[in-house]
């Protein structure tokens, strides 16, 4: 697990000999490690994706294609080994491991296939005799930094639209989940990813980000994380006048109208949060629910949460697994802490448990004021908040008062009210009455604090693209 490293074509334990810990969410144990690049092991990814820029941009975008739809293949070959790999290092249950995996051959597939869509278009000119069109043109090399929450489907996001575009790409990929990403880049290489095109690094974030960001090297930087992380890069990248995708962290509300189907919505409503515990940045994490239906609502969606089978993500029946390092755990006891001292209903759970692996129960808050620390920071794990509203403009007020606006979702059988939450919620996506976010095929990205730029649809080929204009008259 040491040669971790995947520069210029080949897997290394790097120049150094520093290592980061692997631990098993679930127990707490150290599993393996991983080599973390130094300085010059930067240096030969930035030569090697910028060597290999010039002849990976000039293949056709049928054999970029070709060469991706194999890594698809793959990947799905080796779904299984994918899977069993984010759990051991993530902890979520294998079932969802399962859906990580093949989303991420999803992924590659759609990127693929959109690699052959990279129109440019003709212009009508003004000009008599001149021929004006775009050329989409890939950006130049990418350094991307991808999170341990999605630790194979956030990496190919970046990936698979960079490749596809034409790109080169350094990924650093997070150092606590770090075989599902060896797993797969090895698809990318045995696809036929010429060397220098993919580098996979680990090591210490802020190292990495700032030594490949400045490099002229570096045309694009892809970030997933937290908004902190991502306004020091936003403004690292800014100096060195760097193209930015940045997604970042939400709180995101879940609005339920008086006219709903209480027991339905509660059920899809406790079944989307404690997925991957929580640590998902569409996470819902504000239940806005009308005061008509707000008890009943809080009840049902509370016995769930309680019901939860909560364990080891790789034994059979586990439907929450832990959370994915200790600093989660402290992270979440300080919120829920906070949110009761300053008045919150704990309605269930509010504990850690056991005493081995990093394991918190589902939580549910009740009338939990908004000077709650919740209330204002993301949560990133299993906590949820279900307060009441009276009236769409209360809920609408509440729904945007925080400076992060990613997911957003609502429920009513009220079309008047589908339309005004659809218009006014500032969030970068809304899911109406059911969960419809994140597929390969649709854009996924914020708004205001939560980042700019999409991964996905077909706005994720777009941020590695440049459309050179060409004005031409005869020859
Ligand atoms: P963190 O802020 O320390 O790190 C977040 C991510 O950024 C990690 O993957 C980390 O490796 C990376 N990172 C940190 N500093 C970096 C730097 N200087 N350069 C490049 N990368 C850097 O937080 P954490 O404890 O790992 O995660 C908790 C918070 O991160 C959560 O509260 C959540 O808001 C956010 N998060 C968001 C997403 C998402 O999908 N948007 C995913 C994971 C984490």
């Amino acid at each position: 697990m040491t040669a971790s490293l995947f520069i210029d074509g080949a897997w290394s334990a790097g120049s150094g000999t520093r290592r980061g810990k692997i631990v098993n969410p679930a127990t707490g144990q150290q599993i393996s490690e991983v080599a973390f690049a130094e300085a010059a092991d930067l240096d030969r990814a930035l030569a090697a994706a910028e060597r290999s820029f010039a002849g990976w941009r000039r293949t056709t975008a049928y054999e970029r294609y070709q060469i991706l739809t194999r890594a698809a293949g793959l990947v799905r070959e080796r779904a299984e080994t994918i899977a069993t790999a984010i759990t051991r290092e993530q902890g979520k249950p294998l079932a969802e491991a399962r859906m990580e995996a093949g989303a991420t051959a999803d992924f590659i597939d759609w990127y693929a296939q959109e690699a052959r869509r990279a129109y440019g278009r003709v212009i009508p000119s003004r000009i008599s005799g001149a021929r004006q069109m775009t050329i989409a043109e890939p950006v130049g090399p990418v350094a991307a930094f991808s999170p341990w929450n999605f630790p194979c489907g956030q990496l190919v996001r970046k990936i698979a639209a960079a490749l596809a575009a034409g790109c080169t790409i350094i990924a650093k990929a997070p150092e606590e989940t770090p075989s599902c990403a060896i797993e797969l880049v090895k698809c990318f290489e045995e696809a036929g990813v010429p060397a220098g095109v993919v580098n996979l690094v680990f090591g210490v974030p802020a190292e990495i980000s700032g030594h490949l960001i400045p490099s002229p090297v570096i045309r694009k930087i892809s970030f997933t994380g937290s908004v902190a992380v991502g306004r020091q890069l936003a403004a690292l990248a800014g100096q060195h006048l760097k193209r930015t995708t940045l997604e970042l962290g939400g709180h995101a509300p879940f609005i339920v109208c008086g006219d709903v189907d209480v027991a339905a919505v509660s059920a899809l409503g406790a079944g989307t949060k404690f997925r991957n515990a929580g640590q998902i940045c569409t996470s819902p994490t504000r239940y806005l629910v009308d005061d008509a239906v707000h008890d009943d609502f809080l009840a049902r969606f509370a016995a769930i949460a309680e019901g939860l089978s909560v364990g080891d993500g790789a034994a059979a029946g586990t439907q929450m697994g832990p959370l994915a390092h200790s600093r989660r755990v402290d992270a979440i006891d300080g919120l829920v802490q906070d949110a009761v001292e300053k008045g919150a209903r704990l309605v269930t759970g509010g504990r850690r448990i056991g005493n081995q692996g990093y394991f918190y129960a589902p939580t549910v808050l009740a009338d939990v004021p908004l000077a709650a620390r919740v209330m204002n920071e993301e949560p990133f794990g299993p906590v949820a908040v279900v307060n009441r509203f009276d009236g769409l403009d209360a809920a609408l007020s509440e729904a945007n008062r925080l400076p992060v606006g990613l997911g957003a979702y609502a429920f009513t059988r009220s079309s008047a009210n589908a339309a005004r939450l659809v218009d006014e919620i500032e969030s970068g996506m809304v899911s109406v009455n059911h969960f419809g976010l994140a597929a390969s095929e649709t854009p996924f990205g914020g708004v205001k604090d939560s980042g700019h730029g999409s991964e996905g649809g077909s706005e994720g080929l777009e941020a590695y693209l440049a459309h050179k204009f060409v004005s031409q008259i005869g020859a």
